[in-house]
């Protein structure tokens, strides 16, 4: 039972949550809850659940939870395209996929010049239709969380695949790159290293829409490690942490936190207003109203 939901570190964060709303809780019965998506022509949030292999889906109908996908080839990191297909990170096929409108699936990325990935862990899809994907070695490193490998690239890599398919190392030099989220302009990217000590926010500007320059840190995370972010319209970054959920300022100043009893990995904005964000932390999947909107 979560009792005291909010803590305050800048006045700001009164405005974004307001002390009358409270943290609910819609399921309990995971393993390790990533990658959430919320499908707004659906009515319902789709999750990962990925020792237990499976994609779950929450319907904001009648709140019940059912399995949308399984065996989900240990998939974690989600994100909609800009046509609202439902992109896909895969742990157990290494790859990043792409499901149609007619339920077919479509490999975006398995393999980079010539080898395959490590197990990509998050995806974002960029203004221009390119697909900006994580590659860190959590996938790979055992069998809990997909099959247990040796990394054949043996670098742990942001990619971008461009509509033309063209795919390009953007980073190549974090510990373990994890989330990552565009700015409401989509001017920069913010990435997340949750390999590094302490675990950190990076940020860089985009340039043509396709490099990366000027990376300058935003925070150092203070508990556990930084995982999934989402960014709200004025700006604020939305960080899964040890603790729970992390909102800081553009600047990375610690604005306030969203408690949790278990560790966050990810976040979604979603609900037809967009102010709901969804929290998959540990073993459960969090709702909280906010007083702003997802980017
Ligand atoms: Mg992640």
């Amino acid at each position: 039972m979560l009792t005291k939901f909010f803590e305050v570190h800048d006045d700001r964060f009164e405005k974004l949550a307001l002390p009358s709303v409270h943290v609910e809780t819609l399921f309990s019965d995971g393993r390790w809850l990533e990658g959430p998506v919320y499908v707004p022509a659906g009515r319902y949030l789709l999750f990962s659940d990925i020792p237990n292999d499976r994609v779950l889906r929450w319907d904001e109908t009648d709140g019940s939870v059912s399995t949308f996908l399984a065996p989900s080839r240990n998939a974690n990191g989600h994100t909609l395209d800009r046509e609202g297909r439902v992109v896909a990170c895969e742990h157990f096929s290494r790859s990043v996929t792409r499901t149609e409108h007619d339920g077919s699936l479509t490999v975006i990325a398995d393999r980079f010049q010539g080898k395959r990935l490590n197990s990509p862990n998050d995806v974002v899809v960029a203004a221009d239709g390119a697909v900006w994907f994580t590659d860190p070695t959590y996938g790979i490193a055992t069998d809990y969380e997909g099959e247990r490998a040796e990394s054949e690239i043996d670098s742990r890599n942001v990619y971008r695949v461009a509509p033309s398919g063209d795919m390009r190392a953007v980073l190549t030099d974090f510990v373990q790159p994890n989330g990552l989220a565009f700015s409401t302009d989509g001017a920069v990217l913010y990435v997340v290293d949750s390999g590094s000590k302490p675990g950190r926010i990076v940020a860089f500007d985009v340039v043509d829409g396709a490099d990366l320059a000027r990376p300058r840190l935003v925070a150092e995370c203070p508990c556990g490690v930084y995982d999934g972010l989402r960014i709200d319209r004025q700006g604020n970054l939305w960080a899964a942490a040890g603790d729970g959920v992390h909102c800081l300022a553009p600047d990375g100043r610690l604005l306030g936190k969203i408690l949790l009893p278990e560790v966050a990995a990810n976040v979604c904005f979603g609900g037809s207003r967009r102010n709901r964000l969804f929290i998959c932390a540990t073993r459960s999947l969090h709702a909280v109203y906010l007083n702003t909107t997802g980017a």
